[in-house]
């Protein structure tokens, strides 16, 4: 480019070959919301910086490095999004929302995370994700697993999606267990590398999330957070577990599973891809009933979930997945002053009685012969055609672009009921 401006590292353009994808993973969220009554909510890309060190937590990756944090003109530190439960926490106490009732909301949208660029990992992405307020579980924990492996049905991605479930009990018995971690990795410490031993104070459940291969026989000898876990927090996952079952949801138990934020209680759970390398997780979600009133609000239980969509995306485009759709049906060709003045209002007729399709203008004029070689280019099932004999006996003729078919002259009316059948919309 001239000036040599490009798009920020990190960051893309979606373009139109690729937006069938997109439109097509949108409204699967959208028909599966609304099957389980989840209602939208919609959420500035910008916060107060603060709310996210708070809920998120100031020794997480997220707040330590990966935020885009900048001073604004007033003086305020700002923050583009890195996640959507922070805000929703604080969009439902400012708006008053679990005010003696419970919600179960979701959205859908872009996240702003300053990460080492590489496949399944952007500086801008979006996650579509649901939370469900002042309920205590483990239902509606097993309603959210069951919404996912609704969705994983629907795209045709269940055999390639396994599931992976711990618990993380109640704060209380996370710290005994972190005591534990910690006596167990400190007289370890030489076996540490450099990010686990700077974990080992800040965050030591973190370490067990190492992807560094040599930490693992460490890992795998380290004590288990199920075995500290009291009688209350050991019926809420074996309830989860009894109700996924009798769902016939399959899932592996996986105690090294930590999503290493404070604010977990109970549940939490990862759905892992091997197809996506070592961005295999395409949704994570978990149970946070300390984060309400940790911001502020009243004690108040929370559970939720989020889906990395171009992770998602790009499994089913992997798996060739994503149903074909022609852009356009048909394109109209017209020659001659009048015709063209005409093939206007035509398609405009058309457009009212068939609002489902989609008919593309030849602008610019043309030879009929330049003219439907763009038709074919654009890849439109039929050509509308219009020449001065169709003028003058005000008819319109259609040529089949796609499939062996002898061209057609009708009048507007048969010509409604030609595309009609000829033409399926989903
Ligand atoms: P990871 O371990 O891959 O960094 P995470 O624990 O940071 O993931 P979450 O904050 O739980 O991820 O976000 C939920 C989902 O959002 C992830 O499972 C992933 O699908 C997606 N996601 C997170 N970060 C990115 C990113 N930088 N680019 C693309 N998708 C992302
Ligand atoms: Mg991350």
């Amino acid at each position: 480019m001239s000036l040599g401006l490009k798009v920020v590292k990190g960051m893309k353009d979606t373009l139109p070959q690729e937006i069938a994808a997109w439109h097509y993973v949108e409204s699967q969220f959208r028909s599966l919301v609304q099957s389980y009554g989840y209602q939208e909510i919609r959420m500035p890309i910008l916060e107060q910086t603060e709310l996210f060190k708070r809920a998120i937590g100031e020794v997480t990756d997220i707040v330590e490095k990966e935020m885009y944090t900048f001073l604004d003109k007033g003086g305020e530190t700002l923050t583009l999004r890195p996640e959507s439960t922070a805000q929703t926490v604080r969009a439902v106490l400012e708006n008053n929302l679990i005010r003696n009732q419970s919600q179960r909301l979701w959205y859908y949208g872009p996240m702003f995370r300053r990460e080492n660029p590489q496949k399944g990992r952007y500086r801008q992405f979006h996650q579509f994700g649901v939370e469900a307020f002042a309920l205590e579980g483990p239902d509606v924990d097993a309603e959210q697993i069951l919404m996912m492996a609704r969705l994983w049905r629907q795209v045709g991605l269940d055999k390639k999606i396994a599931l992976q479930l711990n618990s993380l009990g109640l704060a209380s018995e996370r710290a005994t267990y972190r005591q534990a971690l910690v006596d167990y990795f400190r007289t370890r410490y030489d076996m540490l590398d450099e990010d686990s031993k700077r974990r080992l104070e800040s965050n030591p459940l973190r370490i067990l999330d190492s992807k560094n291969p040599a930490m693992q026989p460490l890992i795998t000898e380290a004590p288990i957070l199920l075995d500290y876990l009291g009688e209350e927090s050991l019926a809420h996952f074996t309830q989860l577990q009894s109700l996924l079952k009798a769902s016939h949801i399959t899932f592996e138990v996986n105690p090294r599973l930590v999503r290493g934020l404070d604010y977990y209680t109970h549940t939490v759970y990862e759905w892992v891809t091997t197809e996506l390398g070592s961005q295999g997780t395409v949704c994570a979600g978990g149970r946070y009933n300390d984060l309400v009133s940790q911001m502020g609000g009243p004690a108040t239980q929370g559970v939720g979930f989020a889906m990395g969509v171009e992770r998602l995306i790009m499994l089913l485009l992997d798996n060739q997945l994503i149903p074909h759709h022609d852009s356009v049906d048909v394109y109209c060709v017209a020659e001659g002053d009048l015709a063209q003045q005409q093939v206007m209002v035509v398609a405009e007729q058309l457009r009212d009685a068939l609002p489902q399709l989609s008919f593309l203008m030849n602008c610019g004029g043309g030879s009929f012969k330049s003219q439907f070689k763009k038709a074919d280019k654009s890849g439109a099932s039929f050509a509308l055609i219009l020449g001065e004999e169709e003028v003058k006996n005000q008819t319109l003729s259609i040529k089949a672009l796609r499939e062996e078919m002898p061209q057609q002259t009708l009048n507007l009316a048969q010509a409604i009921e030609f595309f009609k059948a000829h033409i399926k919309r989903g």
